[in-house]
């Protein structure tokens, strides 16, 4: 850390910001362009951190220093600070490193006392302006420095203007203002317990301590814990020569941006005020014009902004938010960074700026945040209806749902499968994943952005509000009461995840809009990146979906979602409740014709592309009903008297339901075991497969690419057994069909074994799949729906680990494991095919660890396919940054 405490705005630049501060930096670049930005100083974020090491004291020589500038800054302005003639004001401005509201607010006119204000009324010929100035920076600093509340401020005011018949403050007549001077400093005096200061440099030094005080008051810190943001970075100080934007007409300030920030448009955007100072812009208390009109008001600043803009976003490449102040006609710029926008602007700035020739497409690409473009694919509810909102929770998953109201997770798997419905919990845990799944979205009147219901919602890019407090479920009457409104189950309600806010009705959603500039970024992004990226789809028009996102196959196609349909369920019970052999190939041979007609839409939906499917996975009690579920409906079929067959039907289903119960299903009979002991199963499955090839091959259809992908190997011989399976039935179906097409058998690499001994795996396997969410269960020993329930939050509130490895890849331990099969995959074959499926995949700091392992492509659903292409060629381009 440098040992100088103080720079000029003219030593200073944009490379400097940690010891600056950005609102310095940014000063001090402006001022080495040759910008007009009122001369000043920034105290440096090093002076802070002094400041704090020695037991909040002013650092030795800080203060000298400061009066050493403050002389200099007296010569170059010619004005006297504090002077009974032509008196030298400054503000005081706080600015961090990292831009951070709930910091000291900035104290303009320090500098004003009983003598000094008799000089600017010299000055400028308006005693009014003049004692309005003084009475205005008493109340700053007896606010924002000596911590007197404001209201005690505005009593006084409210007293004088009342007393005075006036209804605005500048209506106020100089006495008025007089005698409200002298009620501050009695204010001061009694609250604060000391003498309002009248020595300038007191009042400065004070200023600057507070700002320091203030890079830990409690507002600071909690913005700095939410965005993670490091406790001992500091806070410079800038001291800056006023500018008066209150001087008359020919005098205002204002904001602008230099493109607008919710649609990109290159056109200024912004507001100003005439005859007003600092915030009187964003305060509210007189509306601001429109920049637009200030071509007419003022061209030649407006001409001037103009050129001040296209100079800065030249010097900066980027857009450009901008605050200035007009003094007699004469425009200052106080202070520039980056412009916040919407996501939308940001992709059409971006655009814009490769055209213009301002960035590279490279630079385009590594600007727009993955993050961003995720919020662009969500649907949202249309913003021109006007449905009731019945209250406002958190937005914890972005996107929009309609749907009837429904209380518990069966209603909600019932009435799911045929119609929509919104889940309505105080709060969600792992029994209602099976509602979850069934419903359009989710909302909760308990919980925070980690609750069970966000973090389920935001994986499976579910709408979800969560926490609305507004909301009164009833669980035993079934209703959700908002206020003196009852809803029952069954009504219909909306719920936006973007905004949290809650619906009566339905309000009509608005699909995204893939702009012209997303899709042209996105091609870009194409053109650097190295990974794949294909899509986890189950059905047809997922496929379809996925294509039109750029997806390049299909990388997951589970099968058992296939078996869940209510028309394929009791073909599927019979099935697992078969007595032998023979009977359960009965079964199968039902499910034979649907699931070839399955697998034939989705090769099609994808013909040219490789579509991976795997076999069946989950343990097979998922399939029946649940077995307390079941002993009911027995007992009440007892009670009510049935046929004595019907209640032995019942039975049978509970008898084999107990049979298939699991002490730990996750890591029980399912995946490979399932094909190893009941091979008839996965033989149907590949028969379907192939038969579904050999179907469009016959039509014609070109680009057929079947791969079939083996689940949960842990041993090699696991493999070689199934693959032989697969292989047999592949030779069968071509020579009963009599046509040819391309067999690639792989494997899933989901069980920590299986990545240890990945070489030996790799002798049978066409290709690896790393089954992420598997692995990250199996290598932490963590059952996700538990681990994510009950213990993950918590975790993360204490600090015990940073991300949710269910969401963020853990790259030191999984990903370690991840390196390793990759490694030993490709020591036996070089070329060997290696994919990511899952979650994972579509996220982007996972991704970016996907592409350094070298990986082949990941997959991960639909909707999340424009943000792996971003996320890769990201990653691609970092990569080569590094290397160069
Ligand atoms: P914030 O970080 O809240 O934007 P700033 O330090 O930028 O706070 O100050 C807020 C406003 O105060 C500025 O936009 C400007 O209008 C006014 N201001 C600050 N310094 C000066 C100055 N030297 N002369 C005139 N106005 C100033
Ligand atoms: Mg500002
Ligand atoms: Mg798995």
């Amino acid at each position: 850390m440098s040992s100088k405490l103080v720079y000029w705005f003219q030593e200073g630049g944009e490379g400097m910001r940690s010891l600056l501060g950005g609102k310095g930096a940014g000063l001090a670049e402006m001022t080495r362009m040759g910008l007009p930005v009122p001369p000043g100083f920034t105290i440096t974020t090093g002076a802070c951190i002094s400041y704090y090491e020695l037991g909040e004291k002013m650092p030795p020589g800080l203060q000298e220093n400061i009066e050493t500038h403050m002389r200099e800054l007296e010569k170059a302005t010619g004005k006297t600070f504090g002077g009974r003639q032509n008196p030298l004001l400054v503000s005081v401005r706080s600015g961090a490193p990292i831009s951070m509201p709930g910091m000291m607010d900035t104290v303009l006119n320090l500098g004003l006392n009983d003598q000094s204000v008799q000089g600017l009324f010299e000055a400028t010929g308006d005693l009014r302006f003049a004692l309005d100035c003084h009475r205005r920076f008493m109340q700053m600093f007896g606010n924002v420095v000596l911590e007197v509340p404001h209201a005690e401020f505005e009593q006084a005011l409210d007293i004088v203007r009342r007393a005075e018949g006036a209804s605005f403050d500048h209506e106020i007549s100089p006495d008025g203002l007089r005698r409200l001077i002298g009620e501050y400093r009695r204010i001061v005096k009694d609250r604060a317990g000391i003498d309002f200061p009248e020595d300038p440099l007191e009042q400065l030094h004070m200023a600057v301590l507070a700002v320091f005080r203030s890079w830990n008051n409690e507002r600071a810190i909690i913005y700095r814990n939410i965005n993670k943001i490091p406790h001992d970075l500091g806070t410079a100080v800038n001291v800056q020569a006023m500018v008066f934007g209150n001087m008359g007409l020919d005098s205002g300030t204002g904001v602008l941006f230099t493109r607008n920030p919710s649609t990109g448009e290159k056109h200024l955007y912004g507001e100003y005020l005439l005859n007003a100072q600092g915030e009187d812009v964003v305060a509210g208390l007189r509306t601001p014009i429109h920049i637009d009109h200030m071509k007419e008001e003022l061209p030649v600043i407006y001409q001037e902004l103009n050129t001040l803009a296209a100079l800065l976003e030249e010097h900066y490449k980027d857009m450009q938010d901008i605050e200035f102040t007009i003094e007699h006609g004469k425009l200052y710029i106080l202070q520039t960074r980056a412009g916040k926008r919407t996501a939308q602007a940001s992709l059409e700035v971006a655009r814009q700026m490769v055209y213009e020739g301002l960035i590279s497409k490279e630079e385009a690409i590594l600007r727009v945040k993955p993050d961003e473009v995720a919020r662009l694919l969500h649907r949202s509810t249309d913003p021109n209806v006007a449905n009731q909102v019945l209250g406002t929770g958190l937005p914890a998953s972005p996107g929009a749902a309609v749907g009837a109201l429904v209380f518990d997770s069966r209603t909600a798997e019932r009435l799911g499968a045929e119609g929509k419905v919104i889940l309505v919990r105080p709060e969600t845990n792992p029994d209602d994943m099976p509602g979850i799944v069934h419903s359009q979205g989710i909302l909760t009147s308990r919980g925070g952005m980690t609750c069970h219901a966000a973090i389920v919602a935001r994986g499976m890019g579910k709408p979800a509000v969560v926490g609305c407090e507004a909301m009164r479920i009833d669980l035993d009457a079934r209703t959700a009461q908002f206020g003196s409104l009852v809803l029952n189950e069954g009504d219909t309600v909306s719920i936006d995840g973007a905004s949290g806010n809650v619906y009566l009705g339905e309000v009509p959603l608005v699909e995204p809009v893939l702009g012209d500039a997303f899709l042209e970024i996105l091609g870009w992004a194409d053109e650097f990146r190295r990974l794949g990226v294909v899509a986890n789809a189950d059905t047809a028009p997922d496929a379809e979906k996925a294509r039109e996102l750029g997806a390049e196959g299909i990388g997951l196609c589970r099968t058992e979602h296939m078996f869940m349909a209510a028309d394929r369920l009791p073909i599927v019970q019979e099935m697992i409740m078969a007595s032998g052999e023979e009977e359960r190939r009965a079964a199968l041979e039902k499910l034979l014709p649907i699931q070839r007609e399955d697998f034939r839409v989705i090769l099609k939906a994808m013909a040219g592309f490789p579509v991976t499917i795997r076999l069946l996975d989950p343990p097979l009690h998922e399939f029946l009903p649940n077995a307390e579920e079941l002993l009911v409906r027995v007992m009440e079929m007892r009670a009510g008297g049935a046929p004595a067959e019907d209640i032995e039907r019942v039975e049978h289903i509970l008898r084999e339901a107990r049979n298939l119960h699991e002490q730990n299903p996750m890591m029980g009979l399912r995946g490979c075991r399932l094909g190893l002991l009941w091979p008839e199963i996965y033989e149907m499955q590949a028969r379907a497969i192939f038969q579904a090839c050999a179907a469009l091959v016959k039509e014609g259809c070109e680009g057929i690419l079947p791969e079939v992908m083996i689940p949960l190997i842990g041993q090699t011989s696991e493999l070689a057994i199934l693959r032989e399976l697969v292989e047999k039935v592949a030779t069968e179906v071509k020579e009963e069909e009599g046509v040819d097409f391309p067999v690639v058998i792989g494997t899933m690499i989901e069980v920590p074994r299986s990545t240890l001994i990945a070489d030996d795996v790799a002798r049978y396997a066409q290709f690896f799949s790393f089954g992420t969410n598997d692995l990250t269960q199996m290598v932490y020993g963590f059952s996700r729906d538990d681990a994510e329930a009950r213990f993950i939050h918590r975790y993360l509130e204490l600090g015990i680990m940073k991300e949710n490895p269910f969401a963020v890849l853990d790259r030191e331990g999984v990903g370690h494991l991840v390196k390793m099969g990759v490694d030993l995959g490709r020591s036996t074959r070089p070329d060997l095919v290696i994919g990511v499926c899952g979650e994972h995949g579509g996220e982007p700091q996972s991704v970016e660890f996907f592409h350094q392992v070298g990986l082949t492509y990941v997959s991960c659903s639909p909707f999340r396919v424009p943000v792996a292409r971003l996320a890769a060629a990201q990653a691609a381009l970092k990569e080569k940054a590094r290397q160069n």
